[in-house]
Order: structure tokens, then sequence, then C-alpha cells
């Protein structure tokens, strides 16, 4: 039996979000339309000109490096790797050949299995430094350079081939991406070419019980536009390349392309023999000292709480499950205003173990369903939200202790959220409280059970909806104030005694 493994490693290229361009100060603008705007006798590449690093750029990768665990290089340098390109007016990229900003990283890969985090590491051989190439634009049948991207300052990131499948592949870019919206340190859009993810993949084929680690021959894919693109790309490579092996073909290493509405690669180029690139160090640019230039103190001050530890901190600090923990992990402001939201609801009632978990579920329910109904109805952004922490937790208190019916916590939700009153104020004016007071429900539940005949002969017939339906009314008439579970409890009291 032979049992066929397979293997993937990722080059992904990051757009640094930056105010100048990599080697010049040109701006770094990705959303300037107009072609040839940015540009500067350095990125077309006069002669004679001198490229200066720019120091933010070199400051956000090693920010990267340090979020993904790595090893930052004491000396860091810039190399000339040759070749011919229209979109490369030098006839070489500056980029890093053996001594890159970042070494010998992991990036630890999440996933939810049954409701519990399960983690991977996945190591990073190296990130570094490199421009950014032009545009190259064709259109009817001529080609145009646009020049604005060229010398953006670009992050390559390349994995060791310690992936085995396409889910853990895809969840790598989306941690990845993640990581850098948390770093601030671009937008990394992949539909936008922000993020470009290049795939390699090959299939081992060993006999069952040999354990040997030889790696096929792989197969590069590009054109992956979206995490969905990269996943479904690797599955239909995995299945191609297997079927090859099974009928006793031969892998060839080659380039291949996503075609998005074929759902297949397609061969784009065969790589005969390695690229020699010539790399040799640039002569116009000193190697960078990196420890000197870039305390460690001032980078690691730069780095906020990473997803990973928020995870683990939100599962341990507020109990919610896995699942909804994710959801704010991917909202980080609003996982800032739930945190808020919880330290004044502790402020207004020190709980602790079951009953704080209640309370905190409460919130955590409100927030994450009426709250964000709210915001999206009203196209409201976190940062104008009327409503604020301390006024989120009063309402949460209220529902909490049942003081208010949860219909009357959704109606003084909906009215706080636009005006921005105090809660308990509109609570108090309105005379929303909850009633609990049996003679006050009776005399309206005999109003509807007089006018409503028709629904107490079905439930006289056993009609459960009968009960519902009266229930109902009676709740409309109490306005939402009075206590659900007694109004079933008067009616069903009244029409069978
Ligand atoms: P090359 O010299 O052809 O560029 P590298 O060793 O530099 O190859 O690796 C480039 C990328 O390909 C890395 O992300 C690496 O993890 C991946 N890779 C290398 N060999 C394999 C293989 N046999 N199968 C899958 N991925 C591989
Ligand atoms: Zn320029
Ligand atoms: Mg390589």
């Amino acid at each position: 039996m032979t049992k066929y493994t397979p293997t993937i490693g990722l080059e992904i290229h990051i757009e640094l979000k930056t105010k100048h361009k990599m080697f010049c100060e040109c701006l770094n603008d990705p959303e300037e339309k107009r072609p040839n705007l940015n540009i500067c006798p350095i990125c077309l590449a006069h002669p004679g000109v001198l490229p200066k690093p720019n120091k933010e750029a070199m400051e956000k990768v090693l920010q990267l490096g340090l979020a993904l665990n790595c090893h930052l290089s004491d000396i860091a340098k810039f190399d000339r790797k040759n070749y011919f390109y229209p979109d490369l007016p030098k006839g070489y990229q500056i980029s890093q050949y053996d001594k890159p900003f970042c070494q010998n990283g992991y990036l630890e890969i999440s996933d939810i299995k049954e409701g519990v985090y399960q983690f991977k590491k996945i190591p990073i051989r190296r990130i570094h430094l490199e421009e950014d190439t032009a545009r190259l634009i064709h259109e009817g049948g001529s080609s145009f350079v646009d020049f604005n991207r060229a010398g953006i300052p670009l992050a390559e990131l390349v994995t060791e081939p310690e992936i085995h499948s396409a889910k853990e592949a895809r969840r790598f870019c989306e941690e990845l991406h993640l990581i850098i919206k948390y770093l601030d340190i671009g937008d990394a859009d992949m539909e936008k070419g922000e993020m470009r993810c290049e795939v390699n993949i090959s299939i081992a084929a060993n006999e069952l019980g040999d354990s040997s680690k030889v790696l096929g021959t792989k197969v590069e894919i590009k054109n992956l536009n979206s995490f969905r693109a990269v996943e479904e790309a690797i599955k239909y490579e995995i299945e191609r390349q297997t079927e090859m092996l099974e009928k006793g073909e031969k892998v060839i290493q080659e380039t291949r392309g996503w075609d998005e509405k074929e759902k297949k690669t397609t061969s784009q180029r065969i790589k005969e023999e390695a690229h020699d690139y010539r790399y040799f160090p640039e002569p116009d640019l000193k190697p960078i000292k990196t420890a000197e230039v870039f305390p460690l103190d001032d980078l690691q001050r730069a780095i906020p709480e990473l997803p990973n530890d928020k995870r683990l901190r939100f599962l341990k600090e507020y109990g919610l499950k896995a699942q909804e923990v994710e959801e704010l992990v991917y909202e980080p402001q609003m996982a800032d205003y739930f945190e808020k939201v919880i330290m004044e609801l502790d402020g207004l009632k020190s709980t602790e173990g079951k009953e704080r978990e209640e309370r905190i579920k409460l919130a955590y329910n409100y927030l994450s369903t009426d709250l964000k109904a709210l915001m999206i109805q009203n196209a409201c952004g976190i940062e104008s939200l009327k409503i604020t922490p301390h006024s989120f937790a009063i309402l949460i208190d209220f529902l909490d202790k049942k003081m208010i019916s949860s219909a009357v916590g959704k109606a003084v939700l909906a009215e706080v959220f636009e005006s921005g009153a105090n809660p308990e104020v509109v609570i108090k004016e309105k005379n929303l409280l909850q009633v609990f007071d049996t003679a006050e429900i009776d005399e309206i539940a005999k109003l509807v059970i007089n006018q409503n005949p028709q629904a107490v002969a079905d439930f006289k017939k056993g009609k459960v909806n009968a009960l519902q339906f009266l229930a109902g009314q009676v709740m409309k008439e109490s306005k939402g104030r009075f206590n659900p579970q007694l109004v079933q409890e008067r009616i069903k009291n009244l029409l069978t005694n």
C-alpha cells in the first residue's frame, strides 16, 4: 500500500502601510488611481540616483518578525536580485538574500474542534524586506506600465514545507492577515493584491510503514486572490497530483495558475532549472545594525496583545465559548468595548463563579446580537456609538436582576442607542420596571380573555397555541412590562379555575 502525504509551503508578500516608498520619498498610496503620479528618479531608476532605506518599513517588518516569534538578525543586509521584466525599472529588485531581517519563527494556527481550541505551530523560515514592482496593464493590444507601485515596501514571508492540508494553509493565511491587522502594519486586502499568497505543493508517495521524510516534486500556484482560493486550489492540486502518482505518472516542477471560474489550476510555465538571480550585496546600502537602530524595547512596546493571547485570556477571564471568543478576536474594537462593559458590570455588582459568568453571557448576547443588529441597521461603527459601556452595563444589570423583561430590554437598548440617554432614567421615567403583581396582571388578563372568546375555546380544546396567543396579547397590553412566565401562569389559572 502506498500512502500519499501532501506537503505545502507558503511564500507570502505583504505590502507594508508606510508613508513613503521603500527607497525614496514618494508617497506609498495604494489608493492612487491616476497612473504614474507617485514617482521620482529613484523609483524610476534614473542613472546615478541613490536609494535611502525607509526606517518605518524596517521597523514594521521587525515588528512582524517579533509577533511571529522570529529571531531578529543583528545585521540585516540588502541584496540585488537580478532579472529582466518590464515591471522592474532597474533590471534588478532590491531584496534580501542571506541576511534577512527575521528568521526561524513560527505562527500558531488555531481551529475549533467540538467547541475546544486546537493550536498548531507552523515554522517560518524567514521574513525579508524588498521593493514591489510596477503594475503592468494590458489593454486593447497594448501594454502600459504604472510605476505608482514600484518601490512600495514589501515584506516576504517564507514558511518551511510543514503544512499538510488545504485547511491548515488557509488558516495560516487568515491568521497572518489578522496579525497584520492587529499590528496595523498593512491593510493586506488579498483582492487588491496587498497580500499575495503563493502556494508550493507536493505529494510524497511512501510505502505504508516507510517513515522517510523525502518530499515529492513541488508545484507552485499563483493568482490566489482570496483565502477561499488558497484552500480550493490546494484541494484541487492535491487531487490532481495524487491521481498522477496513482497512474504511475511523474509530477513535473512547474508554476500553475488558479482559474477561479473553472476551479482548476493550469500550467503557466515549466521550470527547467533553478533561476539564477545572481544575487549580490547592494553596494549603495550599508548593512543595518538592527539592534542599534531599533532597540528591542521600542519594538516590543509597539506590539499589542496578539490574537492567540486574546483567545486564551478571554476563555479564562470571561468563561465564553471558543466560538464566541473567536467572534470577538476578529473584532478587536468590539472586544475592547465588551471588556469595558464587563468592568462596569463588575463595578455595579461584584459577583463570582457561575453568577458572574451568567452576567457576562447576558452582556455578550445583547452585544453580539441586539447591539450589532442596531449597528448594522444604522451603519454605525463602534467609534460613533452613543451608548457608553457604562450605560450598556446598567441595562444588563437591570436585565440580570430581572427588573425589566427582555422585551423592555430590547426597546430600551434601541432608544439609548438612538439618544445616548441613561437607561436607568429611561426605565424610571417611562415606568418600565417588570411587573410581578398578580392583581395587576389578572386585570389585563381578564380583559384579554373577554375580548378573545375563540382563543379561549381553542385553549379549552387543548390547543397550546391559544395560550401563547392570549399571553402575547396580555404582554402587548402591558407594553412588555409584565413578567412573561407569570402572565402564562395567570391566564391558565383564570381559565382552569
Ligand atoms: P526554491 O529554491 O525552489 O525557491 P525553496 O526551498 O526556497 O525552494 O522553498 C520555497 C518555498 O517552497 C518554501 O515556502 C518552501 O516551504 C516550499 N517548498 C520547498 N520544497 C517543497 C516541497 N517539496 N513541497 C512543498 N513545498 C515545498
Ligand atoms: Zn520615488
Ligand atoms: Mg526560494
